[in-house]
């Protein structure tokens, strides 16, 4: 399937123009369904008669049905369109311990959940997934499948096709996309989880006038995913925004990335444990992250500043992304975002004290615990819908429309 590269348009040829228009049409129905065909006329700017022939093709093709028939006051009732939720994507979020599986329909509602652990060893994990997707499509044949996506705690290059820069895992480069397609007989995505988020942020929430947002995520490591010009940050091998290994201490911890003091061994999941330890809390095989945060709601002082300095730390990093990409918004992603009230006021003064010019950036938590798998989806969907982007402007679709 053809890419549509929106940002195109004054080079494009009439069928371009087609592929521009179909993709406005399915994202406005995708945003704002169910909407009648004349809504979608007038809020594209399109022809009524393009829009029909255009509604016409994707019914055929079965990404779009009748929606639920509206209520005029007076005159013809319209018939709606919205997105066909018989066509599912199965999506995977790997993390180095587990590994949840989904099925998801178009609009991103999650129809199930399971969890297997992740193996050290890859072609096992690759074998494992395979066959639960497999069990998947076979215990739900009125669906129809558009493909796996997965979200890796590392990064994938576009050019050799493997997992390359996964030192959480401790996997060395793997072909996961291939040894997973050969399997299923589907084609498979790839994306970094922070990327991912980033992806769900756009695709799912709010942030259409959003043109510039960083995502960091918070786990086991540190990720970060940077959305720039209204558009996802790549760069050489896929290797754009890995702030979580800008060493900040060069005399630092050593980092799973075979670096020293880099943010991450201050500012994840495993920080705070270590702060913890060090500060007589606990015995190195202690507590787990989760337990470390119930220990700090029970009032564990030991806890509670080992949590605090793993805030600060995230937020310290934070310097590093407001001064060198500006973004409007950063959204944070991670199981600590459950005690936003006590980390949040920690890295909102942090990101303040950072800005050089101006309002700082908004800092908030993702909206619920998914943005992972959501992303994936969106990664997938991508293949139809056009790129993940900023909302296409005013002038780039009256430039498709003049073809
Ligand atoms: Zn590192």
């Amino acid at each position: 399937m053809r890419r549509i590269n929106f940002t195109n348009t004054q080079v494009a040829s009439s069928e371009t123009a087609r592929d521009i228009n179909r993709g406005v049409v399915l994202n406005l129905i995708r945003r704002r369904q169910p909407i009648s065909r004349a809504d979608l006329a007038r809020v594209s700017g399109l022809q009524r008669s393009t829009v029909s022939l255009i509604a016409e093709q994707l019914i055929r093709e079965k990404w779009v049905v009748y929606g639920p028939v509206g209520r005029l006051p007076r005159g013809r009732r319209p018939t709606y369109l919205r997105l066909n939720e018989q066509r599912a994507i199965i999506v995977a979020d790997l993390r180095p311990l587990q590994t949840t599986v989904a099925l998801a329909d178009v609009n991103g509602r999650f129809l199930s959940q399971e969890v297997m652990p992740t193996s050290s060893d890859p072609h096992k994990t690759a074998a494992e997934l395979a066959a639960r997707v497999q069990r998947i499509v076979d215990s739900n044949p009125q669906l129809e499948f558009e493909g796996i996506g997965i979200s890796i705690p590392g990064r994938f290059d576009d050019a050799t096709q493997r997992v390359i820069f996964a030192p959480n895992l401790h996997w060395p480069e793997f072909d996961l996309k291939g040894e997973l397609e050969s399997a299923t007989g589907m084609r498979v995505e790839l994306e970094n989880a922070a990327n991912a988020c980033v992806l769900a942020e756009v695709w799912f929430g709010h942030v259409e006038h959003i043109r510039d947002l960083a995502v960091v995520t918070v786990s086991e490591g540190l990720g970060t995913g940077v959305f720039i010009n209204g558009q996802l940050a790549r760069g050489l091998r896929g290797m754009a925004g890995e702030f979580g290994h800008v060493p900040l201490d060069p005399a630092g911890p050593e980092c799973t990335c075979g670096g020293r003091g880099c943010w991450e061994v201050f500012a994840s999941n495993r920080a705070a444990l270590r702060y913890y330890h060090e500060s007589g809390g606990a015995p190195a095989d202690g507590p787990t992250f989760e337990d470390l945060m119930s220990l700090a709601e029970s009032g564990d002082q030991l806890a509670v500043r080992a949590l605090d300095k793993m805030a600060h730390a995230i937020g310290r990093g934070m310097h590093m992304m407001v001064a060198g990409i500006a973004p409007q918004e950063i959204v944070l992603v991670g199981d600590f975002t459950r005690l936003w009230s006590r980390f949040g006021p920690i890295i909102e003064a942090e990101v303040a004290a950072g800005v050089l010019v101006g309002k700082p950036p908004r800092v908030r938590p993702a909206e619920g615990k998914l943005a992972r798998l959501r992303g994936t989806v969106a990664l997938v969907l991508q293949n139809h819908f056009g790129p993940v982007r900023a909302e296409v402007s005013d002038s780039e679709r009256k430039m498709a429309i003049a073809q």
